[in-house]
């Protein structure tokens, strides 16, 4: 019978003949417990024989690879203390030292007789070539043309050591279930599983090794994408959605009221929430759009598609600053609408939008929680403070929630219990690359406002990199202040300490105003500052009594003045990507011409992220960058489930491929909801995730 990755999944590593009790603690120190673990723990690299050099022919410069053993070790001290290792080996040609500073354990690894391979730059030394800290592989006396290089724990077991073990555990495995059907694997052009697992850990070529780590990465992006969409058809199983009355009057009368026409972005993107609305199930749905992209009329939108059938409306923000403002604003693109009343005169009422945050009074909420209960209040915009018990609805219909990234899936599920079976409309101004956005998000639907209403003219960027440059930038923020433009002072990023940042903040302001800012109207803004003066600083800065706002990174999320046309950022090098286009995304905003200026020198990643940032204004553009330079960790990070099964795929590297088995999966789930059709994929999910998943995966 062939073998199920369950099967493998259940037994221990010391059923292996190679592995007694010593070799077993090791292996658990690597986090290698069953079988599968170790099948699983995929080599790092392979060491290509074929490319290895005789050290006779070394010269210097030459990147080059030579397998040698150890004729001598020796380590000593430098004057300030440090420690060398230097080590020579030979290869039958000649002779070459090795170089190891502050890595005084080398010399317990590299002991006289040990046999190596050397990977690094050859350089002169005092008139002998050399390599300075190579790469070190101890492959033993193993023989074959490509050899794996595992990764390895200072305490674990050697590479070759891993490698032996394995072979056993393949030999002992015989040929694996394949889960995959053959025109599916001829299509995608990917080996057999039981060749797969074999090609990873023994290849006869680098090709080969490609292919099956393809093979494999394919099947764990498959894996992920089959739970994810499963988790979304589950939950439309689950929850009877409401149907929202889309042709309603309601929406009608908003959209005539705007003072401009709704982009074409935004109307795909209305017509999508429409149809999720109306439909059967609840939406769950995913609204990513750059900054600036009008997110906000989308989602006021859906809201009134909710009120206009009789239900309530729930706008939740990540911070004070935001919910107060998306209130002024939404009241505001609301006065005048009305709803049906029958108990009225006149046979309706205004349309009632209220705020909850935690600066509301204790009379003024239990007003509002009156209101709820009762249906009179009609959309309720607030923080996290939405979330908390007193908070009940009539009849909550629809919810947004602004700013994804700053709630937690569980917060996402606790807005959502707040009604029965409400739809949910995420909006995120932090965009990510669509396949990003697959691996990620995948249990959401997804529309990308993927357009800036018209009329914009792009941020002007400029990379400030001395005093002279920042006179420039400064000389600029005065001329705008003096057109009677407004700006902001983006202070330094502290971390950790929110006390710290403001306190800088505060010196920066009064730095400003005993210097070169000093007959302008300057205003304050930071997250210690109690809310009633936040609240102060923002109104005075959107009414144009303060020329210049100096602020820390609180004014990031969606703060929205389009009288201000000019940003200073200090310390630009001490952002990401991600920040610096949020924080810039508060410029721009109107018509005019606008700037942001990045002060800061080097730090590790800043050439590339401040150029990122001159180049470019879009935010897809940038998201790319910010995931090349930092790797999916940042992006991942966030998820928790699933990532564990993600070893080999990258989403940098395997772009394609997870496309490919979101394709995948989403023809297989919708042929065979649950998998009887595929019992060894069936078999793998479960393996996967946790059980409580699984039973929830896995209900009809
Ligand atoms: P974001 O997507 O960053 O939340 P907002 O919804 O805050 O963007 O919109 C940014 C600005 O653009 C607001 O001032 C808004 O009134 C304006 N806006 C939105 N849609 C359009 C449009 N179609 N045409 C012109 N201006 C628009
Ligand atoms: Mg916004």
């Amino acid at each position: 019978m062939a073998r199920l990755l369950s099967g493998l999944a259940d037994v221990p590593v010391t059923k292996l003949h190679g592995v007694g009790e010593k070799k077993a603690e090791a292996l658990s120190e690597m986090g290698i417990a069953r079988v599968l673990d170790l099948l699983t723990h995929y080599p790092r690299r392979y060491v290509d024989r074929t490319q290895q050099a005789e050290i006779r022919d070394l010269s210097i410069g030459d990147e080059a690879m030579v397998m040698a053993t150890v004729k001598k070790v020796g380590t000593r001290r430098t004057r300030n203390r440090r420690t060398i290792v230097e080590v020579d080996v030979f290869d039958g040609s000649g002779y070459l030292r090795c170089t190891f500073f502050n890595q005084p354990w080398r010399a317990r690894q590299l002991a006289t007789g040990t046999e190596a391979v050397f990977f690094g730059k050859v350089d002169m030394y005092k008139g002998r070539r050399q390599m300075s800290s190579p790469v070190v592989d101890l492959v033993g006396d193993r023989t074959g043309r490509i050899v794996p290089v595992y990764p390895q724990s200072e305490k674990g077991l050697l590479t070759w050591e891993l490698a032996s073990l394995v072979e056993e555990a393949l030999e002992r495995a015989g040929d694996f279930a394949e889960p995959l059907p053959a025109p599916v694997l001829r299509e995608l052009d990917l080996m057999d599983r039981t060749r797969a697992f074999r090609r990873i850990h023994c290849p006869e070529t680098m090709a080969d090794a490609y292919a099956a780590r393809k093979r494999l990465a394919f099947d764990e992006l498959l894996r992920l994408q089959i739970a994810l969409v499963m988790r979304k058809r589950a939950v439309e199983r689950e929850a009877k959605g409401i149907r929202h009355l889309i042709d309603g009057e309601l929406v009608g009368r908003f959209h005539d009221k705007l003072p401009f026409a709704l982009t074409d972005a935004q109307r795909r993107a209305n017509e999508e929430i429409a149809a999720d609305l109306a439909g059967p199930h609840p939406m769950h749905r995913l609204l990513q759009g750059d900054v600036g992209s009008g997110k906000t009329v989308v989602c006021v939108a859906a809201l009134l598609t909710a009120i206009q059938s009789g239900h309530q409306g729930a706008l939740m923000a990540p911070t004070e600053v935001l919910a107060e403002q998306h209130y002024i604003g939404v009241r505001d693109l609301l006065a005048d609408l009305t709803v049906p009343d029958p108990a009225t005169l006149l046979g309706e009422r205004p349309l009632r939008v209220d705020l909850l945050t935690n600066r509301t009074t204790a009379s003024e909420r239990a007003r509002l929680h009156a209101g709820l209960r009762t249906g009179e209040v009609d959309l309720l915009i607030g923080t996290h403070a939405l979330l908390t018990e007193e908070v009940e609805f009539h009849r909550l219909g629809v919810v947004v929630i602004d700013e994804q990234h700053r709630f937690g899936v569980e917060q996402r599920a606790a807005l959502r219990g707040k009604g029965s079976d409400p739809d949910v409309l995420v909006m995120t101004a932090t965009p990510i690359p669509r396949t990003a956005a697959m691996l990620v998000y995948g249990d959401l639907d997804l529309t990308i406002l993927d357009e800036l209403p018209p009329g914009r003219t792009p941020v002007r960027t400029v990379w400030s990199r001395g005093p002279l440059e920042e006179a420039e930038a400064w000389e600029r923020v005065r001329a705008q202040v003096a057109a009677g433009r407004q700006a902001y002072v983006v202070c330094p990023l502290v971390e950790d300490s929110e006390r710290i940042q403001a306190r800088s903040a505060t010196e920066e302001l009064e730095r400003l105003r005993a210097g070169i800012l000093g007959d302008l109207r300057l205003g304050l803004l930071h997250g210690q500052m109690p809310s009633g003066e936040k609240e102060r600083a923002m109104t005075s800065f959107r009414a144009g009594e303060v020329d210049v706002l100096v602020a820390t990174t609180v004014i990031e999320v969606g703060v929205d003045v389009p009288n201000a046309t000019v940003m200073v950022i200090e310390d630009a090098e001490r952002f990401g990507i991600a920040q610096l286009h949020q924080l810039r995304g508060r410029v721009g905003r109107g018509a005019a011409e606008s700037w942001c200026f990045l002060f800061g020198g080097p730090g590790p990643g800043a050439e590339e992220r401040l150029t990122a940032m001159v180049r470019t204004t879009d935010g897809f553009e940038l998201a790319e960058v910010d995931l090349e330079l930092r790797g999916e960790g940042t992006i991942l990070g966030t998820r928790q489930k699933g990532q564990s099964d993600l070893k080999l795929a990258s989403l940098r590297r395997d772009k394609d491929l997870v496309r490919r088995a979101r394709g995948v999966a989403v023809s297989v789930v919708g042929e065979d909801p649950a998998l009887e059709q595929h019992p060894v994929l069936a078999d793998e999910i479960r393996t996967m995730v946790d059980e409580e998943e699984a039973a929830f995966l896995f209900k009809s």
